[in-house]
């Protein structure tokens, strides 16, 4: 019998490409309880930004989601598909130009010699001590995929984050935030384990 992750309830089914998830934790059932239950501390916003093109208007919607978890693990990188696709907001728009040229031209790939993992997942500005022991974790790979399928995450200094953009709908911060959740308890538990 599977246990899901999220909840401890005993009848995970696994619907989400190697996640343990109950039915109703996959569909977003007490997320925010769940992340209480697990200390794990959500942030997010969301906003719009409206472009005209040759005539043509079109709004963009973002969401930015982040969440904090208490172990520490001296690990900090970018997954995504390609150099520094979701180059991280904090980064002001000309030092994200400058970081994604950068990159371009210096693209620092790490390989974790998993060939499934390694032929979905682009990892950009590796760094830390315990990087590579920690993407040997299984469920840290499902969930580091799941979220590269999605647009990448950026994982360091106590925080998993996300960017997400869409022009038909505002993403969802709750069917987002589902993968960004089980990442971060991978992590936590890699670290309480190791640390
Ligand atoms: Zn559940």
């Amino acid at each position: 019998m599977l246990t899901c992750i999220l909840c401890d309830s005993d009848d995970a089914v696994d619907r989400l490409c190697g996640f343990d998830l109950c039915a109703p934790c996959h569909m977003g059932a007490s997320f925010e309880a769940n992340l209480a239950r697990w200390s794990l501390e959500l942030q997010s916003k969301t906003w719009h930004e409206t472009h005209t093109y040759n005539g043509q208007t079109e709004t963009i919607s973002y969401l930015e989601a982040r969440i904090a978890f208490p172990s520490p693990v001296d690990a900090r990188a970018h997954f995504g598909t390609g150099p520094t696709s979701n180059h991280h907001s904090d980064l002001g728009s000309d030092a994200g130009l400058w970081q994604r040229l950068s990159d371009w031209f210096n693209p620092k790939d790490l390989e974790v010699g998993d060939p499934l993992f390694d032929d979905a997942v682009f990892i950009s500005e590796p760094e830390g001590d315990e990087l590579r022991r920690l993407l040997a974790d299984e469920g840290v790979q499902t969930a580091i995929m799941e979220l590269v399928s999605r647009g990448g995450v950026r994982l360091g200094d106590g925080w998993v984050r996300i960017r997400r953009e869409s022009i038909t709908t505002t993403p969802s911060l709750v069917s987002h935030g589902i993968p960004l959740a089980l990442l971060a308890i991978h992590v936590d538990t890699f670290g309480r384990l190791t640390g």
